[in-house]
């Protein structure tokens, strides 16, 4: 071992005691976790145990566990055991806890108990970040990705999968039976360990069958049609063509540092209804008058967009392509001008669509249009292969192509967009790696959530005003 650096001797006594702080440089992010935390007014944010019982063994004051997680989410250790046993071991952690070490228990029911506080920890880091002016440019950009649950896909079930599962034990029940009946036929000293085994497996389908109805009565209550028995809100969702049992992550991520400005779990697995209450979320949490909001297709929603332009917020999400006429190599709608001052549309052959009635669609009141002179027109069979070619238009379209002229106008958002938040979640899902979430119910997975956005986001800020620039803005 000689010309390599050598270590000290495991036997060596240190002449002179060190402290743990010595350990631990001034710009350690483990310093940030600390500051942060003393900073925070726990029994407002909702903690429970700020103010010790009065009798009973004394408890751990919330502030360390909750260093001890955002700690372990920083260091990428999600799980309480985990965390018990670096505790034990760690020299930061050490510093960081005075070198208390609560069990795994104490640690998971802490993050259990107080999902809602701790969501509220997360949203007080925004609220330092947007004191420090990093949300400046008023945009983000929205954004939804499914992570799983801890429910294995074969413990969930929908009305497709429960019927399906039903019809494949009843065939396997009459195949059984049949064989049982031919067994019966045959002689009886070959034939008995044959029916016997399948007589117990026939019982064993009936077992299982009798389950199944039991799980389609609770189907049958619930609103959504779906039944998870592990994580009973987890949901079965599509993710790029492949079907997980898990959550639909939303965030709202500025364009400018990609900080995550506001993030909400929900168990539904389709984005269309997410639009507006996320804008929303992300307006309150910037804390500005206005704000611009850029979105893929799967938010389309008319319904959503208004709901952004009645809280004066501009939404830029393009439409999906679901025109039967285009695809079929007939005029799309854009092809049809509408003239507001008149209330009609203009078609590619120059006559005038006129409105002829109105009626109520899903909830919308929609307006109808068409021209008489469809019959006589050159151009029909580009148009349409109805008597008329019918123009449909809600009342609020107004608000629709206003949208798409910005489009039009700012047509980079779109990049804008995808540059913007691939980042957090290409990052988020890279921490968590192949697992999936590691608690129960929305609440759970919620919190958890949670700190990975408030870790993320402690990352990113420290990686752009560096660690003695948090520490100062957080003591200031
Ligand atoms: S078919 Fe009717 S709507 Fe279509 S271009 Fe001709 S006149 Fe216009």
């Amino acid at each position: 071992m000689k010309r390599f650096i050598q270590g000290e001797h495991r036997g060596q006594s240190t002449l002179l005691p060190e402290s743990l702080d010595d350990y631990v440089s001034e710009t350690n992010p483990v310093r940030v976790v600390d500051v942060f935390v003393d900073e925070l007014d726990l029994a407002t944010l909702g903690f429970d145990g700020v103010i010790p019982a009065e009798t009973g063994r004394p408890a751990y004051h919330p502030a360390i566990l909750l260093k001890i997680y955002i700690y372990g989410y920083l260091n990428r250790i999600q799980s309480s055991r985990r965390l018990e046993r670096e505790a034990q071991r760690n020299v930061e952690l050490m510093w960081l806890t005075g070198r208390l070490m609560p069990d795994f228990k104490t640690i998971a029911n802490f993050r259990k108990d107080n999902s809602k506080a701790i969501r509220g920890v997360c949203r007080q880091f925004v609220v330092l970040c947007q004191q420090l002016g990093l949300f400046s440019e008023n945009l983000v950009a929205i954004d939804g990705s499914k992570f799983k649950a801890v429910n294995n896909r074969d413990r969930n079930f929908t009305s497709a999968k429960l019927k399906r599962r039903m019809e494949e034990i009843e065939s396997s029940i009459s195949r059984y039976l049949a064989a049982l009946d031919a067994a019966d036929r045959q002689v009886p000293t070959a034939s008995e360990p044959d029916a016997t085994r399948l007589a117990e497996k026939i019982e064993k389908l009936k077992t299982q069958m009798k389950e199944l109805q039991l799980i389609e009565a609770q189907l049958n209550d619930s609103p959504d049609k779906q039944v998870s028995l592990t994580d009973p809100d987890a949901r079965s969702m599509m993710t790029r063509g492949n079907g997980i049992v898990g959550y639909n992550v939303q965030t709202a991520v500025d364009t400018q540092h990609h900080l995550i400005v506001a993030h909400e779990v929900t168990n539904v697995g389709s984005d269309r209804d997410q639009l507006s209450s996320m804008a929303k979320l992300a307006r309150e949490a910037i804390g500005s008058e206005t704000l611009s909001v850029v979105a893929d297709r799967g938010y389309f929603k008319g319904e959503e967009i208004l709901a952004c332009h009645n809280a004066n917020i501009s939404a830029y999400v393009p439409k999906p392509m679901t025109s039967n006429a285009k695809a079929d190599g007939r005029f799309n709608k854009d092809a049809f001008v509408y003239d507001a001052t008149k209330n009609e549309y203009t078609c590619p052959a120059g006559e005038a669509l006129i409105w002829r009635f109105s009626s109520v669609e899903k909830g919308m009141n929609m307006h109808c249009y068409w021209s008489s002179k469809c019959q006589s027109c050159t151009l029909k069979t580009q148009c349409t292969p109805s008597t008329n070619r019918r123009v449909r238009r809600w009342e609020h379209e107004a608000v629709l192509e206003d949208m798409q002229r910005r489009l039009n106008h700012e047509p980079e958002m779109m990049r804008v967009r995808k540059r913007t938040v691939e980042h957090p979640f290409g990052t988020l899902k890279q921490w968590m790696g192949a697992t999936h979430f590691l608690t129960r119910k929305l609440n759970g997975v919620s919190a958890e959530m949670s700190l990975n956005v408030l870790a993320y986001n402690l990352k990113r800020v420290m990686k752009i005003i560096g660690t003695e620039g948090l520490l100062k803005a957080m003591a200031a």
